[in-house]
């Protein structure tokens, strides 16, 4: 998962502040060289991570922090504070007022750029617009049956005039045609290259200069570290970007991208790229992943989260059931579906607070292509077994293994896996009814 490491790291300095009754300048310093450390190895670029910390050191030593009465909290909320204000403080929107709004895709071959054109266009159609994508890709082979690709699944209509036209051309007739047909919005992808060009730039900027785009992004690969913050640092000196889209932020990134590129470029992060299907794409909230980072969860987006993809009567039932531990392999098999669609596991067991922090989780990996089978076994229970699962003893495991073609292994790491699941919601509930809780935050 991204930022993996540097929130452990990130943690572990700040825990040693957290339950200290005084915190002395020597402490909040000693705390600020591990930060430090923490920062650089994640590939924060180096001169981000020196005004940083001295920031967060000016403000932890002064009297208010370290004179009140949770000074380790106190810390823990400066170093939040700054690292939102890092990732540009507040989430940056799209300034669509042009009508129609054109949005020009830019960015370097294999970042993204077309998957996040149809990614943006669905998020788009799913704020009630109406977007046209525009095929301009002429340089990377196939990108324009891609995006043709992505049109159908995301029920968009998509321009092209084939790989023969100049992109500036292309992209002047799909305004041309967006405005014709009423579409408030088009997205325009444009021609990458493998390294930054002259040519490409003067493309761009051509491209520019015709269809004077409300908003310039360009897409760039979060696992490329600091080469991304370097691309972005180019393209903005000579197009001007309005904003950034960082993909592949589901992989295991280092996060130096996601914390310097405002702080280097000043332009904001607009999007981050969660995995390869179209709907995962996220707009960026710099305090929510400043919380998520220092494993205090990010439970807004896990809330949206739930609302866009779960059943609302059934969470509510599914919420009742885990507070009274009556929890059963039926509602696993209800909940794996529902899970399913809210994305990959470990992202969403990411985003709740404390997590990181607790050791059991680690172990607790549901490998996504692991699930046809875990549904395989459940669907081989009995009735009874599925809602009394102590009874599944050594035969009837036998069973289980024979009639869904997997093995009594598989079985028992599947029972084992619900049991620690069990026990984990008996702390949850007992976490959620006020007894000390795990993690920073309130
Ligand atoms: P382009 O050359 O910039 O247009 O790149 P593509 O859109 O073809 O993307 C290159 C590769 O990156 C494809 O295999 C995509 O599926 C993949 N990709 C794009 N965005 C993400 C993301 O956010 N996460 C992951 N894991 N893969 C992504």
């Amino acid at each position: 998962m991204a930022f993996e490491g540097l929130s452990e790291r990130l943690q572990s300095a700040l825990a040693k502040l957290r339950g200290k009754g005084k915190v002395s300048e020597a402490d909040v310093k000693a705390a600020m060289r591990e930060v430090r450390l923490a920062l650089l190895e994640a590939d924060v670029n180096y001169k981000v991570v020196k005004d940083f910390v001295s920031k967060v050191r000016e403000r932890a030593v002064g009297q208010e922090v370290l004179k009140s009465l949770t000074p380790g909290q106190q810390v823990i909320k400066v170093v939040n504070e700054e690292l939102t204000r890092l990732m540009g403080g507040t989430q940056s929107k799209l300034e669509l007022s042009s009508k129609p709004a054109v949005i020009m895709m830019v960015g370097l071959q294999g970042a993204g750029k077309t998957t996040t054109t149809g990614k943006l266009g669905r998020y788009l159609k799913k704020q009630n617009k109406r977007p046209l994508l525009v095929a301009g890709d002429v340089y990377r082979p196939a990108a324009i049956r891609q995006l043709e690709v992505l049109g159908e699944q995301v029920d968009l209509p998509v321009f092209s005039l084939g790989d023969k036209e100049s992109p500036v051309r292309i992209a002047e007739e799909g305004v041309a045609k967006a405005k014709e047909e009423g579409h408030d919005t088009v997205l325009v992808d444009t021609a990458g290259r493998l390294h930054i060009d002259g040519k490409m730039m003067e493309e761009l900027k051509a491209i520019k200069d015709t269809v004077r785009p409300d908003e310039i992004l360009l897409v760039v690969d979060a696992m490329t570290g600091q080469d991304a913050v370097n691309v972005a640092e180019s393209f903005n000196r000579e197009l001007g970007l309005t904003g950034v889209v960082l993909t592949k932020l589901d992989g295991d990134t280092r996060g130096g991208a996601a914390l310097s590129v405002k702080s280097v470029t000043d332009c904001p992060v607009k999007f981050v790229g969660m995995g390869e299907k179209v709907d995962a794409l996220e707009p960026f909230h710099p305090e929510r992943m400043a919380s998520r980072i220092l494993g205090m969860g990010d439970v807004l987006t896990l809330i949206e989260k739930a609302q866009a993809s779960v059943d609302q009567e059934k969470a509510k039932d599914l919420e009742r059931k885990m507070r009274t531990q009556q929890f059963t392999f039926d509602d696993f098999l209800d909940q794996l579906d529902q899970v399913r669609n809210m994305g990959p596991l470990d992202e969403i067991l990411g985003m709740m607070p404390g997590m990181g922090q607790m050791k059991g989780m680690k172990n607790l990996q549901v490998d996504e292509k692991q699930l046809t089978k875990v549904e395989a076994i459940i669907r081989s229970m009995t009735p009874k077994e599925k809602q009394e699962p102590h009874i599944i003893n050594a035969s009837r495991r036998k069973r289980i293994a024979a009639g869904s073609g997997t093995t009594v292994q598989d079985v028992n790491r599947l029972i084992k896996q619900f049991m620690d699941m069990k026990k984990m919601m008996k702390q949850f509930s007992s976490m959620s009814k006020g007894k000390k809780k795990k993690g920073f935050g309130k």
